[in-house]
């Protein structure tokens, strides 16, 4: 049987992600060079709520973009990434801040910097809301990173469970001993 909300316990509170997110957009506005534009580009569907809240916290000079990969289904990674769909912009010269939902085994992410690398941005950097250390497959360069969690599924702020618990307003995980089907 699939977890139910019943299941999850809350990781982190609506009230601890606005502040950490504020203070995420404090360290990305002192980094940013004001003389060049930065496009901040939201990895959907993960990322819709933390880039909604981020940029908000970030100067009037900055815009925004979306691209979609797929690679998970379930509470497994497949391994395989491609593009859903893609940039509305060139990014050749500029600097680019991708917003991700959570850093996993890292697949995804090295997928991304070398599918945007050979497109000569000025910079290219990473900020996720979560990082799950435990699992890299992958090495990873983080520039900004929200929390670090333990090993645990979780949903909500963005993150899914099979299309559900996006719209949540906090972070929830499964039990460090939960097995589907319990
Ligand atoms: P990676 O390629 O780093 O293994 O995985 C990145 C993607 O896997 C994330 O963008 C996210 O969609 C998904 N993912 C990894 N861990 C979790 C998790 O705990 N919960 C949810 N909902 N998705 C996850």
């Amino acid at each position: 049987m699939s977890p139910t909300l019943n299941d999850f316990e809350v990781l982190f509170s609506a009230e601890e992600i606005g502040k950490r997110v504020a203070e995420l957009g404090r360290e990305i506005s002192r980094d940013m060079d004001p003389h060049s534009e930065l496009v901040v580009v939201g990895v959907l569907k993960g990322a819709i709520l933390f880039m909604a809240d981020l940029v908000r916290h970030l100067p009037e000079n900055v815009s925004c973009d979306f691209l979609r990969l797929s690679s998970y289904s379930g509470t497994q990674t497949t391994g395989t990434v491609r593009f859903d769909f893609d940039l509305t912009q060139p990014i050749k010269g500029k600097d680019v801040l991708i917003i991700e939902d959570i850093v996993d085994t890292g697949l995804t992410m090295t997928f991304l910097l070398e599918a945007l690398r050979v497109r000569n941005p000025r910079s290219l950097k990473i900020c996720t809301l979560l990082h799950k250390p435990s699992r890299a497959e992958r090495d990873v360069p983080l520039a900004h990173v929200g929390f670090t969690i333990p090993n645990r599924f979780v949903v909500g702020y963005g993150l899914d469970y099979e299309g559900r618990y996006r719209n949540l307003d906090r972070i929830l995980a499964l039990p460090e001993d939960y097995e589907e089907g319990q």
